[in-house]
């Protein structure tokens, strides 16, 4: 297949690749930069921009640009290392879920600073005992008058020790079938009785947390959707989650920037090389079809997610290959080596994707549940 861009398409990738250039020259860049990378400053640059919220509805606030246009955005973002972290997650998916499940109220109240890049959130889903299966969920929310009162753990919380806002999932309905009663809430990370714990990862990062939840109250107005019946919610939710380009590109210019240091590569080197460069335009149609929403079943972001994420492992793979024995000298590339493995558990498992897949794509035969 070969198509091409709209002319105007390839001035706003050259405008945002010069920009991200300007807009990090002073400031601390990172792979993985819509994760890990946090700058507060970075975020004030990139909603004075308006490139958070671009795509949400002029009506609440956004620009109403296409989808198309934040993919090419967020693809040159991701090359250019920006430190993105403060507003990935409300422009990604907790603005969009808002749209679609929100009340007028909360999306007035919570839009406008998300755009502003005023406001960093976290998402409050995994569990110790829940992960995978997110039905699983212990944490509570009961109802006592004007508010819910949370009782729980939360664990990988990433973004938790900056978060204003966690966007947390609670079982609210304890004596129907697990995934019928839960119920989604926005909470105010400032509340009495929420300690935020930090984990190190392999890498010796702390971005992800654990996150207490001792009796805190949260206003009535800050249930989101319907109550008891929050599954579907956070399935859509996993839906922006999984199928974008941030799924593919976040170590693609520790790619670019190892292949340039290799000089007369041997014939495995180019093999790789070629894998590397076909792989990448396989994942970007991919993910492109999700963005133009032509994907050809609804659970299409499991497969781009799989591919995506593995793709992404062997680059650091590539990376830790052609770098040699000074990758132990290189704190990005033994980052990006010890970090991989994270790529296809974020976010949900390879395992279980491919369950899904499986099941739910190919209509093999499930196995069957065990009867409780
Ligand atoms: C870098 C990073 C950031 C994260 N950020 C967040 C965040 O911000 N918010 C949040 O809520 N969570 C976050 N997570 C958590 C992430 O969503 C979970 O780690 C993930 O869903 C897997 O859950 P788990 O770790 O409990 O593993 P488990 O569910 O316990 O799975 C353990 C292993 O068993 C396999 N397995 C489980 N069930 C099945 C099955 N039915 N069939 C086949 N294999 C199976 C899994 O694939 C996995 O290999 C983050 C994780 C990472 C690594």
């Amino acid at each position: 297949m070969d198509y091409k861009w709209p002319k105007e398409f390839d001035e706003l990738a050259t405008e945002a690749r010069l920009w991200v250039k300007e807009a990090t020259s002073d400031l601390f860049n990172t792979d993985d930069g819509w994760l890990v990378g946090y700058s507060d400053e970075f975020t004030l640059r990139l909603a004075d921009k308006g490139w958070i919220g671009m795509t949400w509805p002029i009506d609440k606030g956004g620009d109403g640009r296409p989808e198309v246009e934040r993919f090419i955005v967020t693809e040159q973002l991701l090359l250019g290392r920006a430190p993105m972290a403060g507003s990935f997650f409300p422009d990604r998916q907790i603005g969009p879920v808002l749209l679609s499940y929100g009340t007028e109220e909360q999306q007035e109240r919570f839009l406008p600073s998300m755009r502003a890049g005023r406001s960093k959130w976290c998402i409050g889903m995994s569990e110790p005992d829940a992960g995978s299966n997110v039905a699983g969920i212990a944490t509570k929310a009961i109802q006592d008058g004007s508010h819910w009162v949370v009782n729980g753990q939360k664990i990988w919380t990433s973004g938790a020790q900056s978060a204003d806002w966690c966007y947390l999932i609670c079982r609210t309905d304890f004596d129907t079938a697990p995934h019928k009663g839960m119920s989604e809430f926005i909470v105010d990370m400032k509340s009495p009785g929420i300690e935020v714990k930090p984990i190190k990862d392999a890498s010796g990062d702390s971005h992800f947390n654990e996150v207490f939840f001792n009796d805190v109250l949260v206003p009535n107005e800050n249930l989101v959707g319907e109550i008891n019946n929050s599954f579907g919610q956070t399935m859509r939710q996993l839906e922006h989650e999984r199928g974008g380009i941030d799924r593919l590109a976040s170590n693609q210019r520790l790619y670019l920037d190892a292949k340039a240091s290799v000089e007369s590569p041997n014939a495995l080197i180019r093999q790789q090389i070629a894998e590397i460069e076909t792989g990448y335009k396989i994942g970007r149609d991919m993910v492109l079809r999700n963005v133009l929403r032509q994907t050809p079943f609804p659970q299409y972001s499991a497969v781009t997610k799989t591919w995506c994420t593995e793709f992404e492992q062997k680059v650091a793979n590539f990376v830790g290959l052609v770098t040699g024995s000074e990758a132990m000298l290189s704190g990005r590339v033994a980052r990006n080596l010890v970090y991989a493995p994270a790529y296809t558990i974020m976010g949900g498992t390879t395992q279980i994707l491919r369950n899904i897949i499986g099941e739910r794509i190919l209509g093999l035969p499930r196995e069957p549940r065990p009867q409780s």
